[in-house]
């Protein structure tokens, strides 16, 4: 199964993905854990993306585009993988496609403005694991650190208020044109994924139920 999960920062991407990751056996790639994972090895990339990550811009759609292409290509993607923040642009759908890649769903999780904002004001994650949590709405069982390994949580740089609004307004301009592209394509023809849009909306467990049941 070859799966993207589209929708604004915070609209639990990443939460929804570990699951759906394990309960489908597809490894879920997540460009953001990707490039985190590059910014802290200290590499070439990482040095790249460091600043425009933390203003909440988006990293260039060729840089994005060649680490995916390289990523999907490994062993593990074999039978079909989990984007997860990627495509965000039109240009980076298009290659995709222009690469042949045949995505059989896009599900997009809708949450309002609001919501996000409080959702990524209270995330916390685990740096090695890209492993997240709310500080209320999906607490670790010891504040402050991780359930698997008991390493501490940090809040990403980017999860500051003022760089939360300026990501939103990316996600409006550059990525939802996205939910009307996979749309089109979803009417126009038989080699196209299938689309659905669920409600992100309510407990963790309701909105897994909602994807499992859209991808049924
Ligand atoms: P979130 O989980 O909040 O949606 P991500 O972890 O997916 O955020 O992405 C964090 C940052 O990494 C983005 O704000 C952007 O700078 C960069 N990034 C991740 N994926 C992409 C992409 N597909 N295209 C461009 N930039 C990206
Ligand atoms: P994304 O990958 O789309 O940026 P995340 O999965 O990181 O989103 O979720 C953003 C924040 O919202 C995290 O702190 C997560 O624990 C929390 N969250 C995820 N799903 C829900 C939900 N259904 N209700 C409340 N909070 C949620």
């Amino acid at each position: 199964m070859k799966l993207i999960l589209l929708g604004p920062p915070g609209a639990g991407k990443g939460t929804q993905a570990q699951f759906i990751s394990e309960k489908y056996g597809v490894p879920q790639v997540s460009t953001g854990d990707m490039l985190r994972a590059a910014i802290r090895a200290g590499s070439e990339l990482g040095l790249k993306v460091k600043d425009i990550m933390e203003s909440g811009a988006l990293v260039s759609d060729e840089l994005i585009i060649a680490l995916v292409k390289e990523r999907i290509q490994q062993p593990d993607c074999a039978n079909g993988f989990l984007l997860d923040g990627f495509p965000r642009t039109i240009p980076q759908a298009q290659a995709l496609m222009d690469a042949g890649v045949s995505i059989d769903f896009v599900i997009e999780i809708s949450v309002d403005d609001e919501q996000i904002v409080s959702r990524l004001s209270g995330r916390r994650v685990h740096e090695g694991s890209g492993r997240v949590y709310h500080i209320e709405h999906n607490p670790p069982a010891t504040p402050d650190m991780d359930d698997i390994t008991g390493e501490p949580l940090i809040q990403r740089k980017d999860d500051r208020e003022d760089t939360i609004r300026n990501r939103l307004s990316v996600y409006h301009s550059q990525t939802e044109p996205l939910v009307k592209f996979y749309n089109d394509l979803a009417d126009s023809g038989e080699q196209s994924p299938i689309f659905k849009s669920i409600d992100g909306l309510g407990l963790l467990d309701e909105v897994k139920s909602r994807i499992v049941c859209a991808l049924g």
